[in-house]
C-alpha cells in the first residue's frame, strides 16, 4: 500500500467540495454576503465553464490576510468548532477558495477601506499567491474563476452539453433569487456572455423582494404568515399561497419556486417540503395541481446552536435539533391558513 501524493489528495477532496458552476457561485456569493456586501454582480462566460466572476462591495480582504485567503482551512469566521454554536456567517470551513484553486485558475482582486488602490492576486493550485499587481477596482472583492474543471476532463465534459449548461444557468438564477428574497436590501445582477439575464435592485422588505423575483400575479396571491414560539425558540415567517388561489399563478411543476430558508440559508428540507405540498394540494383534490409545488417562501429561524449545517459540502441540507417541533409549528401555521388538515379534513367547499 502507498500513500497518495499530496496533490492528488488535494484534487480528490477539492473536487468533492466544488462540484458544479452553481456550487462555485454559491460559495463566492456567500463570501460576499459574509463580507457585508450590499451589491453583488455575478458574470458567467460560456455558462461559467470559461469564467465565473463574482464582484462585491464588501469590506475586502486585509493585505495581511491575502497570503492565506485561499489556503485550505484558513478562515476569518470561526476559531474553533465551539464557535459553530453561535454561527452568524455562511462560511466557516475555510475550504471554498482553496478548493476552487485546485480545480480552476483563480484571481482575486480586493480593496479594503484602508487601501489606496485595489490589488489583483493570481493564485496557484494550492491557493498560494504567484503574482500580484495594482488594479483599478473600488472597495470590495472580485473573484474570477477561469477554466473550471480544467484538470477534471470527465466533469468538464459532463457540464458542457447544451442541456446541462442551460439547466445550470437556470439553477444559478434560482440561487440568486433565493438570496434576493431573503436579503431584500441586496442589489443583485446576473450576466451571461455579457448579456443581462436577471437583476434585482435593493428593496425594503421580503414582499417587495418576492415581487422582483416571482412577479406581481404570483405575489398578489400570496399571504404573509408569521409564528413565534419560545421553548424551543422557533420563528416562522412566510408568504404562502392564499387559500383557494388559482393554482396556475401559485404553483410550479418543479420545486424551484418553493423557497425554504433556515437561519437565512437557502436549504432543502424534504419533510417540510412534503408537508407544504400536502397542505397546498389538498385544496385542489380533483385538479392537476395535486402534484405541483407551491410558490412560497418560508423562513425558519432557530438558535444557531440547534442547527448542524456541516452535513453536506454545499450546506444545502441541515440537521435541525428540534425537527419535530419545527414540523409541528409549520403544520400549525398551515392549518391556521388553510383551515383543515390534509387526509383528515376536506376543504370547506368539498364537504
Ligand atoms: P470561509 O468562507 O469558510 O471562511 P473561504 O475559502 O470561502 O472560507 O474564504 C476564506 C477567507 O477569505 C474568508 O474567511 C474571508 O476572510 C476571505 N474572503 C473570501 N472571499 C471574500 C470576500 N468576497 N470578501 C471578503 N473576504 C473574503
Ligand atoms: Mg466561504
Amino acid at each position: 500500500m502507498k500513500q497518495l501524493p499530496s496533490d492528488t489528495v488535494r484534487l480528490l477532496s477539492s473536487s468533492q467540495v466544488i462540484t458544479s458552476v452553481l456550487n462555485v457561485v454559491k460559495e463566492l456569493m456567500e463570501n460576499s454576503l459574509d463580507a457585508g456586501a450590499s451589491s453583488i454582480d455575478v458574470k458567467l462566460d460560456n455558462y461559467g465553464l470559461d469564467r465565473i466572476e463574482v464582484r462585491d462591495n464588501g469590506h475586502g480582504i486585509k493585505a495581511v490576510d491575502t497570503p492565506v485567503m485561499a489556503v485550505r482551512h484558513f478562515t476569518s469566521k470561526i476559531c474553533s468548532h465551539e464557535d459553530l454554536e453561535h454561527l452568524e456567517t455562511y462560511g466557516f470551513r475555510g475550504e471554498a477558495l482553496g478548493s476552487i484553486c485546485a480545480v480552476a485558475e483563480v484571481a482575486v482582486t480586493t480593496k479594503t477601506e484602508e487601501d489606496d488602490v485595489s490589488t489583483q492576486y493570481m493564485l496557484d493550485f494550492k491557493g498560494n499567491i504567484v503574482s500580484q499587481k495594482p488594479s483599478h477596482l473600488g472597495q470590495g472583492t472580485t473573484v474570477s474563476v477561469m477554466k473550471l474543471f480544467k484538470n477534471l476532463p470527465v466533469r468538464r465534459q459532463c457540464f458542457s452539453s447544451t442541456k446541462k449548461c442551460k439547466e445550470e444557468l437556470k439553477k444559478v438564477q434560482d440561487l440568486l433569487m433565493a438570496y434576493a428574497i431573503v436579503k431584500p436590501e441586496l442589489r443583485l445582477m446576473l450576466v451571461h456572455n455579457k448579456v443581462g439575464v436577471w437583476q434585482k435592485a435593493k428593496v425594503a422588505d421580503n414582499r417587495s423582494a418576492l415581487l422582483a423575483t416571482l412577479g406581481s400575479s404570483a405575489v398578489a396571491n400570496l399571504l404573509p404568515c408569521h409564528h413565534h414560539q419560545e421553548q424551543p425558540e422557533i420563528v416562522l415567517e412566510g408568504f404562502f399561497p392564499k387559500p383557494g388561489a388559482d393554482y396556475s399563478t401559485t404553483s410550479s411543476s418543479s420545486p424551484d419556486k418553493t423557497f425554504l430558508f433556515v437561519n437565512n440559508r437557502p436549504v432543502q428540507l424534504k419533510e417540510i417540503m412534503k408537508l407544504l405540498r400536502q397542505h397546498y394540494s389538498a385544496q385542489y383534490p380533483d385538479d392537476p395541481a395535486r402534484n405541483r409545488f407551491p410558490m412560497l417562501m418560508l423562513k425558519i429561524t432557530v438558535p444557531p446552536s440547534s442547527v448542524d449545517v456541516n452535513l453536506t459540502p454545499d450546506k444545502t441540507q441541515v440537521l435541525l435539533h428540534n425537527k419535530e417541533a419545527v414540523l409541528t409549528a409549520v403544520e400549525a401555521l398551515l392549518v391556521s391558513l388553510y383551515g383543515f388538515r390534509p387526509n383528515t379534513d376536506l376543504p370547506a367547499e368539498k364537504q
